[in-house]
């Protein structure tokens, strides 16, 4: 039976996309399509509801030419996959990740060897999530190699592959799939896991989720220009008028560096919530200084603002709107339309999806002896 696979850590597949011919009528009919659904999620209700007798025209089930493009969405059709080899020399890692190869079908990833005459092969064929192949016995892991990138970083805190621990990666990885897994038991988000079907869906409205997580050249501009142009960015927050009050609440009673700490390890609207009910809270998170520290920590995926030292950002920035600010255009959300942030997005879904893989890998990393 032929079907698809997706990758175990975006979630995506590696064949399958497709994108509509430009055409006025086709803009209209989509933009009528994507604004419905929008409305069932306003409403409460999941985009799989709006029923078949709500629908007047035929299903959209393409990409939109004007969000996606070949150029950011061909890296899809590239795959390479982690698997086992039982017989590899002792000492080294039995993980190993191969070459580039591409999805054929019902499971199959194929990878061309390189010319290379010891080896009579002139493919290897892998057998992802199942039951494993001549080539790897056990399940193979297929993905793209920009999200193992992201899954690297979120791993080891830089950017090079090789230090990854293979052996620990996939022994994280295989008991999130099971026999029948066509992706891993990792939260990719609804809008991916809709299209997730026995073939991969191409969902209008959900372009984000197909489009290149690390080459985003569009953003840096996108934020330098708001720096300097968005005045919403730049107000300084309002004095708080304290009138005597004195701050009541269990925070007041706690030393304002436990105070910090405690905030600077919340979600941002967390931070945001308790800073509105307590002003003890309030007071620690009114600087600039503690919002600079919290959106380093809350968005390690925004490496463009991370390692931007050459960056102007001007002197009169408010940093918890500029958190508040990034931290909405950049969410991943349905309907998503805008070239420069879709990217973005999808690479902060991704690392989400990351995360939950790093806590458990750090678990099961071995602890690095202690000596002298
Ligand atoms: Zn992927």
């Amino acid at each position: 039976m032929a079907f698809d696979c997706y990758c175990a850590l975006c979630g995506v597949g590696f064949c399958g996309m497709h994108i509509e011919a430009p055409s006025e009528t086709a803009t209209e009919r989509r933009r009528r399509w994507i604004e419905k659904r929008c409305r069932a999620l306003q409403a409460g209700r999941d985009i799989g509801q709006v029923s078949e007798g709500e629908e007047t025209e035929d299903p959209v089930r393409s990409y939109d030419p004007r969000i996606v493009g070949w150029d950011n969405i061909s890296w899809l059709y590239k795959a390479h996959c982690l698997g086992w080899n039982e017989s590899a020399p002792a000492g080294t890692s039995k993980a190993f990740i191969s070459d580039e190869g591409y999805y054929a079908d019902s499971g199959e990833l194929v990878v061309k060897a390189r010319s290379d005459r010891d080896r009579p092969r002139s493919q290897r064929v892998f057998s992802c999530y199942g039951h494993g192949s001549e080539e790897a016995p056990g399940p193979v892991l297929p993905f793209h190699w920009c999200c193992f990138e992201i899954l690297t970083r979120t791993l080891t805190g830089a950017s090079d592959t090789e230090n990854v621990n293979m052996d620990v990666l996939y022994n994280v990885m295989t008991p999130l799939c099971n026999m029948s897994s066509s992706a891993l038991q990792l939260s990719y988000g609804n809008d991916v896991e809709r299209a997730q079907g026995r073939y991969w869906e191409c969902i209008p409205g959900a372009e984000y989720c197909a489009t290149h997580p690390t080459n985003t050249p569009g953003i840096d501009e996108y934020i330098q220009t708001a720096l300097e142009t968005n005045s919403g960015l730049k107000t300084s927050s309002a004095e708080l008028n304290l009138r005597g009050r004195d701050p009541t609440s269990p925070f007041g009673r706690l030393p304002l560096e436990i105070v910090y700490q405690i905030c600077m390890f919340l979600p941002g609207d967390a931070v945001k919530a308790l800073g509105q009910a307590s002003l003890s809270i309030h007071l620690v998170t009114q600087d600039n200084l503690f919002w600079k520290k919290f959106m380093q920590r809350d968005m390690p995926w925004l490496w463009e603002l991370q390692g931007a030292k050459s960056r102007k950002i001007p002197q009169d920035v408010n940093f918890k709107r500029l958190y508040m600010w990034l931290n909405r255009i950049t969410a991943p959300r349905y309907g998503m339309d805008d070239v420069k942030l879709i990217g973005v997005a999808n690479r902060r879904r991704i690392w989400g999806v990351c995360e939950e893989l790093a806590d458990r890998y750090h678990e099961s990393l071995p602890q690095p002896t202690v000596s002298g």
